[in-house]
């Protein structure tokens, strides 16, 4: 029995033609930001004062006037049915992770006749009952009731089908007792919170009142795989891993793929991609190969916060569409591929005030007072609460990847670089007099100018590194919304700029640059243990860090632990970003979303070793054991013995197979590190048997398929 499967995939792929590439047409960008109600649509389709009320809460933070609702509702409606939606939705961010829609079309009938309605009720507050998403226990049956609130601060926009489009209004998620049952809620409170907390900090340096924008430029990892070889696997298609496959001769030791040039079936989908995400209003800027082979990354321009995560929602969900228009599938899976490089989601985050980026050391770091502050505030806040930022990145996907050699660690470290540790360093012992000019790096070659070496060389090994004027937070995953790291991100500097303002503000004037210079050495030399510029990867770095008291929460089950530790209960009540019942709710949700994934990973597990695998080998074996006799009853004797050998590997292999499955089978009725353990065991027999069964026998796309042929 061939796989047939397995060949027609192969050939349907080899069939595909590369389209020759079309006469240029000059480019036009002016569709734009099209599909979205954005602040040009706004002054063209509403009256110019309540248009200017709207913009102003938008821009400034001023709190939304309730009376303009019925007039936003109206030219929101009149803007979408002139672009086709004929429905509405309230979009959301529940605690899966994803995003949910609940669709009603604007229809009503008045006097038999249908009309096309949308009041302002309509737009500002929804109750789509939503009771089966997870709450962790924020709604119970007599509570049940859930609502959707209007964001203002992220524009509406039409989502299109094939046929039809839909009107999403950007919205928060909330019980009836107002607790939070979204990750939108919680940011846009972190993001008030260290708002506050900027402006109080500015003041002390005298800085005249400015509004703060936290900013964020997600870069976003994936791979793509034919949708032929998807349907045939099991795992990938429930779990959106492959929980088996050996690994391939070649996979990404070359390093070949990285930053090489661009297949055109993907360049083509990568267009198209872009295309929507303009349209959308998203700024899609860089497009490349990554390091594992089928892998590739997308990084938008960054965007103000809150935005940039709802982005990041729809880039994922454009990604997965376009992919599937093109006959593939996109795998955000944390790591669908074991040996290769699995796909995280950089986190650049950074802090203006009015026009200025805080993070910008500009050309004289040292002289910066407040930049350096604000790095010092985040030294401090990053060790003191290392545990939750390693806590907002946790699941069963990301869990494969962190510290698998590819990854920052499972320890949460800070890279500032030379240059900046130099200064830092120097601010510890007193003064920081000297800076160690970035220079200018030659590169050999007389005809190119020279480069201005960047303040930081790239770490690449470092969860939490500087970058010239932002920090990039690597630890997220692919797949999860930006919402959680940033959240625990924001209240945590928020708390220790806070500190800061509470000494700045008792100094006398004339003491406030010697007060400030023995804060921050207090402070550093507090907090230095967090910094490390070294190769996070190494074994002597997990024994530093160790010494060093850092945490290491490697699993998800041990990291979860500090939502519900008293101290951080106590920070995220004092910001209002979270209360206890918001952060133990989460504790249960996380928890049990963690162990429901395992189970699902197990039990595809068995049933593909069980149904797919054991079949393959006990035929395969079935014939040698025939050939085996026959050629005995025969009297041949040469082949004899690589008969016996071939059907004694695959006898022993089955026998393991029938014990590791069994194994599995008992874990599954116990805890996840049983089944992970029974998982991992089963894995080693079943990748040893592909290499075993003939080739054309194996039920499954195996890797050199998926990851080469595309
Ligand atoms: P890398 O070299 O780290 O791969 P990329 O150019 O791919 O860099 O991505 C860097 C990301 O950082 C981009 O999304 C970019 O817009 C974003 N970024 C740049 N400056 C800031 C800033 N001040 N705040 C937030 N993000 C920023
Ligand atoms: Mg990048």
């Amino acid at each position: 029995m061939n796989n047939l499967n397995r060949i027609h995939a192969v050939n349907t792929v080899a069939a595909l033609h590369a389209p020759v590439p079309e006469p240029a047409v000059p480019v036009d960008m002016s569709s734009y930001g099209e599909d979205v109600f954005s602040a040009d649509v706004m002054r063209e389709y509403l009256p110019k004062a309540t248009a200017e009320k709207l913009l102003a809460t938008i821009n400034n933070g001023a709190p939304l006037d309730p009376a303009i609702a019925a007039d936003v509702a109206h030219a929101m409606k009149h803007w979408a049915l002139e672009r086709g939606a004929t429905h509405f939705t309230h979009w959301f961010l529940p605690l899966t992770g994803t995003t949910a829609e609940k669709h009603d079309s604007f229809l009503e009938i008045r006097n038999g006749k249908p009309i096309m309605a949308f009041s302002g009720k309509n737009l500002i507050i929804s109750e789509p009952d939503a009771s089966s998403f997870p709450s962790g226990g924020l709604r119970s049956t007599f509570e049940a009731r859930g609502y959707t609130a209007w964001d203002p601060t992220s524009p509406a926009f039409i989502k299109r089908h094939g046929n039809g489009a839909t009107l999403c209004i950007p919205t928060a998620f909330c019980s009836y007792t107002g607790e939070a049952l979204d990750k939108k809620t919680p940011l846009l409170r972190s993001m008030q919170a260290l708002s506050a907390s900027v402006k109080r900090l500015m003041k002390c340096f005298g800085k005249e009142e400015a509004n703060v924008k936290i900013t964020l430029g997600p870069e976003q990892e994936y791979f793509l795989i034919d949708k032929n070889f998807y349907y045939q696997r099991p795992d990938l298609v429930q779990t959106g891993r492959t929980v088996f496959g050996a690994p391939p001769p070649k996979h990404q030791q070359l390093e070949d793929h990285y930053f090489g040039s661009i297949k055109m079936r993907i360049l083509n989908f990568m267009t198209e991609v872009e295309q929507e995400l303009w349209k959308l209003g998203i700024p899609a800027k860089t497009r490349h190969n990554e390091v594992a082979p089928a892998q590739f990354e997308l990084a938008p321009m960054f965007e103000e916060l809150n935005l940039a995560c709802d982005h990041n929602m729809l880039v994922m969900e454009i990604l997965r569409e376009v992919a599937d228009r093109n006959g593939l599938v996109c795998l955000l899976h944390e790591k669908p591929f074991a040996g290769v490089n699995g796909s995280g989601k950089h986190n650049n985050w950074s802090l203006a005030y009015g026009s200025q980026n805080l993070l910008d050391p500009g050309t004289d770091p040292h002289q910066n007072a407040i930049f350096l502050t604000v790095l010092t505030a985040i030294i401090e806040a990053i060790d003191l609460h290392s545990d939750m930022l390693r806590a907002s990145v946790t699941g069963a996907g990301n869990d494969h990847r962190l510290g698998a050699n590819e990854a920052p660690p499972a320890i949460i470290s800070m890279y500032l670089g030379d240059q900046l540790a130099d200064v830092i360093e120097q601010l510890e012992k007193g003064a920081a007099t000297s800076c160690r000019q970035a220079g200018t790096m030659k590169i050999g070659v007389d005809t190119l100018p020279p480069l201005p070496r960047d303040a930081t060389d790239r770490n690449r090994t470092s969860p939490f590194a500087f970058t010239g004027n932002k920090f990039e937070f690597r630890a997220p995953g692919s797949s999860q919304s930006c919402s959680g790291p940033n959240t625990v991100l924001n209240t945590i500097v928020a708390e220790s700029i806070d500190r800061i303002s509470d000494e700045l503000e008792k100094l006398p004037k004339e003491e406030f640059n010697t007060g400030l210079q023995h804060l921050l050495s207090r402070i550093i030399s507090a907090h230095k243990r967090i910094i490390f510029n070294g190769n996070g990867y190494t074994d002597e770095w997990k024994a530093e860090a160790a010494r060093r008291g850092l945490p290491n929460a490697a699993t998800t089950m041990d990291a979860l632990r500090c939502l519900t530790k008293e101290e951080n209960i106590a920070m995220f009540e004092k910001y209002r970003v979270y209360n206890r019942r918001e952060l133990e709710s989460r504790y249960e949700v996380f928890l049990e979303d963690y162990h429901r994934k395992i189970r699902i990973e197990g039990e595809i597990a068995l049933e593909i070793a069980g149904s797919m695998v054991q079949p393959a080998v006990a035929k395969e074996f079935g014939m040698i054991a025939k050939a085996l006799a026959d050629a005995k009853a025969a009297g041949i004797a040469s082949g004899l013995a690589g008969l016996e050998k071939c059907a004694g590997e695959l006898g022993s292999g089955l026998d393991e197979l029938s014990v590791k499955c069994e194994a599995l089978r008992t874990a599954l009725g116990g805890c996840h590190e049983e089944i992970i353990a029974a998982m991992n065991d089963l894995r080693l027999t079943v990748d040893k048997l592909e290499r075993l069964v003939p080739d054309a026998n194996w039920p499954l796309p195996k890797y050199r398929e998926m990851l080469f042929i595309y």
